[in-house]
């Protein structure tokens, strides 16, 4: 049977990952992985996380198995926090099921949408984090992309995104970040979000909303508001959260899969299709994780204890934004870089080509993926003007 396969290429960006890791350079620079950094380059546990870790340790009664949905007061909680208090959730139109990160949940929403419809095409924002076109293929359906970000003006492609959606036929799905897109930092506002909500209802195709980095941009109520505005006003909506990044709880695997119906009649049907689901491919997700959510959002001094340390990470990450267009500035590197501080969350593209990319790389130990996408998180005051003067160089 092996004899059948051929070797899969490394994702490029693990691979950039292990290359940064044997490095000896000791200037070296990664801003290549998704993965937020302090001022120092850690990513360290988060001072909630590990007291509600204490807590679950201490009290933590059985091992047996938890069901299919996971942990429901996780589940309710997490609904709270991505739903806030609209009125579809109140009436029992939305229900949520715990999934092992962001990337289970849609994996999840891939064959919820594939039972419901298996002609369905995931329309997606060009471009967009690599690993949705892999879920959505290894459930069986097509992806297409729309316009979204355009490298000409840095900025969206909001009429040609219009026109396209325009195309679009009812048993499809469209498919947005909810706040802080990846790869391009580019949000839509929310006069752009109401848009997409008249589009919804007018073609009839299902949206469904990506939520990796709620917290992360704006606030997290902020971060939420068109998630919010859709789910206010359409009958039927998907949503994928993680608690990967707002958490920072990466490799425990915490996500949550939301269905909203129009009604918690059809909510309760879709939502039996969507355990019968995870029944099949994992049976039920992973404990650890979410009960140390649920201790935090359960417990106001957790609460706020982890609101207030992620505030600081996005006041950081905003910080650097304007710092990155200041030391660009500083150093003379040519083009206009305004646009970083415009955008949201941990990555912009830097919309260089690849002769740069690759000397960044091979020069000066500056690790960045090939589309030009950098993790702001990555630059810190220690490696701002080694970053800068590189880029001055390479650009030149
Ligand atoms: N969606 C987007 C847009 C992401 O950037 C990520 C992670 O990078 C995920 C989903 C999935 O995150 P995880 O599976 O680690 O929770």
């Amino acid at each position: 049977m092996f004899e059948q396969f051929k070797p899969v290429p490394t994702d490029p960006i693990l691979g950039l990952m292990a290359e940064f890791k044997a490095d000896t350079n000791p200037n070296k620079v990664d801003l290549s992985v998704g993965v937020y950094k302090d001022e120092h380059g850690d990513t360290p546990v988060m001072k909630a996380v590990k007291k509600a870790e204490k807590l679950r340790l201490e009290n933590e009664k059985s091992k047996a198995y938890l069901g299919l949905a996971g942990n429901t007061e996780y589940n309710d909680l997490m609904a709270d926090l991505i739903f806030g208090d609209i009125e579809p959730l109140k009436q029992g139109r939305i229900k949520t099921a715990q999934t092992p990160g962001g990337t289970g949940s849609l994996r999840v929403a891939a064959e919820f949408i594939k039972r419901a419809n298996t002609d369905a095409t995931i329309w997606v924002t060009g471009p967009t984090w690599a690993n949705h076109f892999s879920i959505f293929h290894a459930a069986g359906l097509e992806t297409k992309e729309f316009p979204y970000f355009d490298f000409e003006t840095m900025g969206l492609k909001f009429d040609e995104m219009v026109a396209t959606l325009k195309t679009v036929p009812a048993g499809d799905v469209v498919l947005f970040h909810a706040c802080c897109h990846n790869p391009s930092g580019l949000d839509l506002n929310i006069e752009q979000w109401q848009v997409v909500a008249d589009l919804a209802k007018n073609q009839g195709f299902t949206v469904l909303l990506d939520s990796a980095y709620q917290g992360f941009g704006s606030g997290l109520d902020e971060d939420a508001a068109g998630l919010r505005l859709l789910a206010s006003q359409l009958d039927e909506l998907l949503v994928c959260a993680s608690c990967s990044k707002n958490f920072g709880l990466y490799r425990d695997r915490v996500g949550a899969f939301s269905v909203m119906g129009k009604d918690a009649d059809s909510a309760s049907v879709a939502y039996t299709n969507a355990l019968s689901v995870i029944r099949a491919i994992y049976s039920m997700p992973p404990a650890h994780g979410a009960d140390v959510v649920a201790r935090i959002l359960g417990n106001k001094e957790l609460k706020a204890e982890w609101i207030a340390e992620l505030d600081e990470k996005r006041a950081r990450i905003n910080g650097l934004r304007t710092f990155i267009v200041e030391k660009f500035k500083e150093h003379n590197v040519p083009g206009d870089f305004g646009f970083i501080a415009e955008q949201n969350g941990m990555f912009s593209f830097l919309g260089i080509d690849k002769t740069a990319i690759q000397r960044l790389k091979d020069e000066y130990s500056i690790y960045i993926v090939g589309s030009s996408r950098i993790n702001v998180a990555g630059v810190n005051q220690d490696n701002a003007d080694y970053l800068a003067k590189a880029l001055a160089e390479v650009l030149k």
